[in-house]
Order: structure tokens, then C-alpha cells, then sequence
């Protein structure tokens, strides 16, 4: 009943008409062929193609230095002829990547804390409305409409209730209730889990492997009955032993999905397990500058085709991933990404005990524009080994600043060493690891 109205309200609400509208469309093109979904995304991308060689700068500039332009994508194929929009252009050149005739208003968002090296960029409403509906589509093939009561393992200072009465009041009416990913304590966790056990939330959304340890707890202390209908886990790949414990633990699906800071939704799990990457989102695997094969490991270049303020047009987005060969049981066109890889996080201990998920050093340096990256050890409970790179000098002050900002986190008997290098050793993959834990947790 509750969802019900507050679906209803919604409507009322700015964006909720628009919101509906796309949920309407994604009703129409969930279940194209992929030949008629490859057609409608045609359309999308060569309107987007020409409205950014149009309008943005850096397209026009980019596109003609390339000998490209928008009348020569006639099919999809074309399309790989543009270059790839990087990082460091977003960095770079963020002026001219927005359209000057755009009229609505623009919302400053930062690209993604696990890269290390994050940048403002703006966006526009129908960021907003789109993502929403892509969400509510993933969550509704499990049965949660919105409105549906949500339990949340999570970090993210801009979602948690306890910021400001404004996001308390907003959490209660959306009916949300989380517990803290970046500082879980057993007698935290055993609060949460005691008032879910009555609560019964319909959902849980959260950090992999911070819903991990809760269930992991839940387990160990034999506390059952919490029966959500979902899990939905994003911001870093759940991996196969996560996935068990979550189901035997919570007794229902697990749903991934695959979500950035730049794009948020970009593939949502299905029941049958496929990572379907959403219509709107085109999504090519590149490996030495050329699109290959389904089956074949790439990076990831993601096109929004509903940002149209500062359009995102075959971007790096900086995660590797693979198409699978073979379509999804299920029968829906949208291609399914096999795998995901490079969105892991460890656990750090605080010396008091408490976990603090590994994306709390993407949000202590995502403010601080002199850190180009970082990499985080714990080797045990007493040291912490923190590493950055900076883009220029910085002072003992600024130093001593980040370091109390970390023993604010970890507490004061944590021995914290906080050094400036030139340079951090990528993996024998490749990858940059930025945060390395060698302590399990070990609950009694
Ligand atoms: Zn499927």
C-alpha cells in the first residue's frame, strides 16, 4: 500500500512524468531481438554523433582531426571509426566537452573513486530520470517496485541518512535503512541485523563484499530470518564464494549491477544470470584500439545515449570486461556481459576493530585534486601503509591533514605511514591495486 502511494506521489514530484516515460520505453525495448535493438540504438547514437559534432566543442575539434564525420555512421560498425574520449580528456577539457546551447540545468558529479584519479563532470536531469527507470526495470524483474523498503550496507557520504535532517527525512520516506560500510562493528551489525530480522526489508542494496562480512556474521552468530526478496550488489564485482554465502544466507537471488559514478546503471543481472547491458548504454570491449569478439577480454568503452549536456561518446571508463558468446536464457536482446573485472575492494580493520570498506580512500581523495593515486596495505591490525602519487608538491601541512583525517577513521593506536612516491607497481595484470588487506576478519 505504502509503495503504491509513494509510487503515486512520485509522479507529482519534479521528473516523476519523465521518469515514467522512460520506464514505459524500456518496457518496449526490453524485449527487442537484438538485431531490432542494435537498429534503435543505430538511430540513438547517430543523433547523439551529430548533436555532439554540432554543439560540443571538443567532439567538432576531435571528429574533424580524425577525418570523421556524423553522415558517415550509417551502421553500427561505423561507429568504431570515432576516437575514445579518455580520462584525461574529461580532466583536460571539461569546458569543451559541454554543449553551450543546453538550456537546463547542470549538477557537478565526480568520475568514479576506484580510478584514483577522479574528475568533475556535469550532467543533466535526464541523467536523473534515466537512472532511475534503468534501476527500477533490474529491480523490478525480481519482484521490488519502488517505494518497497530498502535496506542498504553502504558508504557513499552523499546517501547516508545521518548527514543532514533533510536526507534522515528523505531516507524514512523512502524507506531506507542503512548500516555503515565504512565503520561496521559487531555490536553495529548486530543492531542492524536485530531490527531487519522485524523490519523485513523487501531489498538489500550494497557493497559486495561489505554485505559479505554482515552475512558472514549473521551466519556465525546463527541469526536468520531476514528474507529479502533481492540482493542487489554494485560498485564492485560480487564474486562466486560472496554469491553462495549471500544466498544461503539471505535465501534469494543475487542481482549484480555493473554501475559507475559517470554513467551509474550500465548493467543490471537478470534472473537468469545475464549482466544485460541496458538499451541505453552501448557498451564496446576494445583491446589495442580495436572492438574484438564476444569471448574476448577488453577494456570497457561505455556511450550514454541520454547525456546530451556533455556527452560521454566511447569512453574509457577504466574497467576490463568480456562479452559472453552466447545469448541469455531468458530471452531479452540486450548483450550480456560475461564478466566484469577490476572492481574489487578489500577490507581494512580500524584498531579498534571496526571494518572500513576500501571505498573510503576513494572518498578521502576524490577531494583532493593533488593526488593522482594511491594504494592502501594493511599488513595487520596495528599498520597501515598508505602510498600517493601527487601531481605536484605538497606540504607537511596538507600531509599531516590527510594522515589525521585517516587516524580520525582508524583510530589513534593505528600506525599510519603516509608516504609521497613517484610511482605505484601495477599487478602482474596490468591493474592498479589500491587497496591491499592481508587481515581477515575473525568474528566470535
Ligand atoms: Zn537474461
Amino acid at each position: 500500500m505504502y509503495a503504491k502511494l509513494y509510487r503515486a506521489a512520485r509522479l507529482l514530484l519534479p521528473g516523476g512524468l519523465a521518469t515514467q516515460r522512460n520506464e514505459r520505453q524500456l518496457e518496449a525495448t526490453e524485449w527487442l531481438s537484438r538485431a531490432e535493438l542494435e537498429a534503435w540504438q543505430l538511430e540513438r547514437i547517430q543523433r547523439l554523433v551529430r548533436y555532439a559534432y554540432e554543439h560540443v566543442p571538443f567532439y567538432r575539434e576531435t571528429y574533424r582531426q580524425a577525418g570523421v564525420h556524423p553522415e558517415d555512421i550509417r551502421r553500427l560498425e561505423d561507429f568504431q571509426a570515432l576516437p575514445f574520449l579518455t580520462k584525461e580528456d574529461v580532466k583536460r577539457h571539461r569546458e569543451a566537452l559541454v554543449a553551450p546551447n543546453f538550456r537546463g540545468k547542470l549538477y557537478p558529479l565526480e568520475t568514479g573513486g576506484s580510478t584514483g584519479q577522479p574528475t568533475q563532470f556535469l550532467v543533466e536531469d535526464s541523467f536523473w530520470r534515466w537512472n532511475v527507470a534503468l534501476r527500477n526495470r533490474g529491480r523490478g524483474w525480481y519482484g521490488v517496485r519502488e517505494g518497497a523498503k530498502m535496506a542498504l550496507v553502504w558508504g557513499a557520504p552523499r546517501d547516508m541518512p545521518d548527514q543532514s535532517w533533510f536526507r534522515r527525512l528523505r531516507a524514512r520516506i523512502q524507506r531506507h535503512r542503512v548500516l555503515n560500510a565504512f565503520s561496521m562493528t559487531e555490536a553495529k551489525m548486530e543492531t542492524f541485523a536485530e531490527m531487519l530480522v522485524h523490519w523485513q526489508p523487501a531489498m538489500i542494496k550494497a557493497y559486495a563484499s561489505a554485505l559479505a562480512l554482515f552475512a558472514e556474521f549473521l551466519k556465525t552468530r546463527g541469526i536468520t530470518g531476514i528474507r529479502p526478496r533481492l540482493v542487489e550488489t554494485t560498485a564492485e564485482k560480487v564474486t562466486g564464494p560472496q554469491r553462495q554465502l549471500l544466498k544461503e544466507v539471505f535465501q534469494c537471488p543475487v542481482a549484480d549491477c555493473y554501475s559507475s559514478r559517470e554513467f551509474v546503471t550500465i548493467a543490471y543481472e537478470c534472473a537468469r544470470g545475464g549482466l544485460h547491458v541496458c538499451e541505453t548504454r552501448c557498451v564496446e570491449i576494445v583491446a589495442d584500439g580495436r572492438v574484438v569478439p564476444p569471448g574476448q577480454l577488453g577494456e570497457i568503452v561505455v556511450t550514454s545515449l541520454h547525456q546530451f549536456a556533455m556527452p560521454f561518446i566511447r569512453y574509457k571508463i577504466g574497467d576490463m570486461g568480456i562479452y559472453d558468446t552466447a545469448p541469455c536464457p531468458c530471452g531479452r536482446g540486450m548483450p550480456v556481459l560475461r564478466e566484469v573485472v577490476g572492481r574489487t575492494h578489500d577490507f581494512l580493520v580500524a584498531s579498534d576493530g571496526q571494518f572500513v570498506h576500501g571505498e573510503f580512500f576513494a572518498y578521502t581523495f576524490r577531494v583532493k585534486p593533488e593526488v593522482v593515486r594511491y594504494q592502501v596495505h594493511q599488513t595487520d591490525r596495528h599498520h597501515l601503509d598508505v602510498k600517493i602519487v601527487c601531481r605536484e608538491p605538497v606540504s607537511d601541512v596538507w600531509l599531516d591533514g590527510v594522515r589525521a583525517e585517516i587516524q580520525a577513521r582508524f583510530g589513534e593506536s593505528m600506525h599510519i605511514s603516509l608516504q609521497v612516491v613517484d610511482k605505484i607497481e601495477l599487478t602482474p595484470a596490468g591493474k592498479h591495486r589500491y587497496i591491499i588487506s592481508e587481515v581477515n576478519p575473525d568474528f566470535v
